[in-house]
């Protein structure tokens, strides 16, 4: 061959070598369809889009204090003389039907969502319904940022506080540590202030209480300073995950938001890890940036194109880690971080849905429980999509506690077929995740598919048999209703 021809030959192959990630990539988008899944009239559903049921009505709550108060008052009567429960949505990211009774009224929350700002006290009064994204836009006016918060902004305050959420601010506890108090109407549409002083154990019930106590209303919630970090990265092995995360997380008080990842590619599969870490800097916070839709999509299609792919799992992980150190000292609003959009990692296939499930583990246990999870993981045909680690520090304000002490939570992300088989698998896999879970002395998390019974929740949850007690005490014709209560109680 030519010196010539072999050059040629030779940038050809190149070509196509550097072309290959393009491709998937494009292949993802072209196989995608933009049609949302409509519910049909009289129908509603949750996150896991496996949750279709039909429903009395659904009703819009009004944004105003007073109207609010009156509708509710008569819809909770009319509930009463009719025998119908009602269930209380907010986002509905959680994925058991907790926001869905079949045949029952369903109060949409999220135009409920009235702010303002104790700027001498630094505290949010917010109605139930605002979503963490409309809080940070408003708090960033005033140089201020959510104290605790989930990963995405794209969920409810009412739900998250029903759930308990917790996030990757540095060694916190869940979300309710950073509640002061909440209003609540009641069983008999009276309004109760609960505060860690008042309604103290209403206070601890409906904080983690998935709606079955009553409707939370106006929430007071502290808030901090937002501030300028600086990214930084630390590409590890997961068995020294927990030294590393001493050394340069909770001995360093600069740190302010981090996260952990596991990489879940089948060639060390669980055995890297990275540690994402935000630490704070001198500067002033630029404002809110705005969407910034391109990246976002190519971002999201990197992620989508990891779906049912070895070869996508790999790119992503080195696209991913190769990014990594490219904003590596990067600066970054705390708000801006905080104000994901859970659109980054929508999945527009609708033949499958994705499925979250998170698991508590003691410090102790951790790398145990990873040795643990992987011939779980590998054994399933369910298809793993990523695995994030946040640390959650002891929580002493709720009733149905899952960090009894500090923990290091799990986040594990699937993809479900829609298919029968799958639900069973993916049934199967839960459990057998849950039971390295408790063999490791961890808990669940309770907002997702409801794959466990009632005997193996409360070898998780101790309490759940006093929690349902006084539901049945506040709530004693059980008009809050749910999903999740009638499959645990
Ligand atoms: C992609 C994704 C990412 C997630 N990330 C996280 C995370 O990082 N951290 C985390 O902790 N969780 C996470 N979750 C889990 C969890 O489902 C959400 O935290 C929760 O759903 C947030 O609020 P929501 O508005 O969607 O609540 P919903 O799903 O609408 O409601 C949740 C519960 O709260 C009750 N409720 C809602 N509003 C009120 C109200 N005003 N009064 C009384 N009860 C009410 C509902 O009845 C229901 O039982 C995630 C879920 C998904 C799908």
């Amino acid at each position: 061959m030519k010196k010539k021809h072999f050059w040629i030959l030779a940038g050809l192959i190149l070509l196509i070598f550097l072309s290959i990630p393009f491709i998937h990539i494009l292949k993802i988008k072209w196989n995608e369809t933009d049609h949302k899944i409509k519910i049909p009239k009289g129908y509603t559903n949750d996150a896991s889009q496996l949750n279709l049921t039909k429903v009395d009505t659904i009703i819009n709550v009004p944004n105003h204090k007073n109207e609010i108060q009156e509708q509710l008052r008569k819809i909770i009567k009319y509930a009463q003389e009719n025998k119908l429960k009602i269930s209380i949505a907010g986002a509905r990211h959680s994925m058991g039907g907790h926001t869905i009774y079949p045949d029952g009224i369903v109060l949409n929350m999220l135009p409920y969502k009235h702010m303002e700002l104790d700027t001498i006290n630094n505290i949010l009064t917010v109605g139930s319904g605002a979503l963490w994204e409309d809080a940070i836009q408003y708090l960033d006016n005033y140089g201020k940022s959510i104290a605790i918060m989930q990963a995405f902004s794209s969920f409810s305050i009412g739900g998250s506080i029903s759930v308990n959420g917790h996030g990757w601010q540095k060694n916190l506890p869940p979300i309710s540590s950073s509640v002061v108090s909440f209003t609540l109407m009641n069983d008999k549409g009276e309004i109760l202030n609960c505060s860690r002083e008042e309604n103290e154990e209403l206070f601890k019930l409906v904080i983690g209480g998935y709606g079955l106590f009553g409707i939370i209303l106006d929430v007071k919630l502290n808030v901090v300073d937002n501030v300028a970090l600086r990214y930084k990265y630390i590409q590890l092995k997961s068995e020294n995950y927990l030294s590393y995360y001493k050394k340069f997380i909770s001995e360093n008080p600069n740190v302010n938001l981090v996260f952990g990842r596991l990489r879940i590619s089948d060639q060390l599969f669980l055995e890297e890890a990275t540690l994402n870490f935000f630490e704070k800097t001198k500067q002033s916070p630029n404002p809110l940036q705005q969407e910034k839709e391109k990246s976002i999509e190519s971002k999201r299609l990197v992620f989508r194109g990891s779906t049912n792919s070895e070869y996508g799992k790999r790119l992503r992980w080195d696209l991913e880690t190769g990014m990594n150190h490219v904003s590596n000292n990067n600066i970054y609003s705390r708000n801006d971080l905080l104000n994901d959009h859970v659109s980054l990692i929508e999945n527009k296939d609708t033949t499958s849905t994705d499925i979250l499930h998170e698991y508590f583990i003691p410090e102790n246990n951790f790398n145990h429980f990873i040795q643990d999870i992987k011939p779980v993981l590998k054994n399933t045909e369910i298809d793993l999509l990523n695995v994030t680690i946040r640390g959650v520090q002891k929580d002493n304000d709720s009733y149905m506690n899952y960090a009894r002490e500090n923990v290091f939570g799990f986040v594990l992300l699937f993809n479900q077929k829609k298919t029968e088989r799958q639900e069973k698998a993916m049934k199967e896999l839960t459990n057998y995740l849950v039971d390295v879970a408790l063999k490791n002395k961890g808990t669940f998390y309770l907002p997702y598919r409801l794959h466990i019974d009632k005997a193996k929740m409360r070898k998780s949850y101790p309490q759940a048999d006093s929690f349902f007690r006084l539901k049945l005490k506040y709530d004693p014709n059980e008009i809050f209703n749910n999903k999740f209560y009638q499959h645990y109680k």
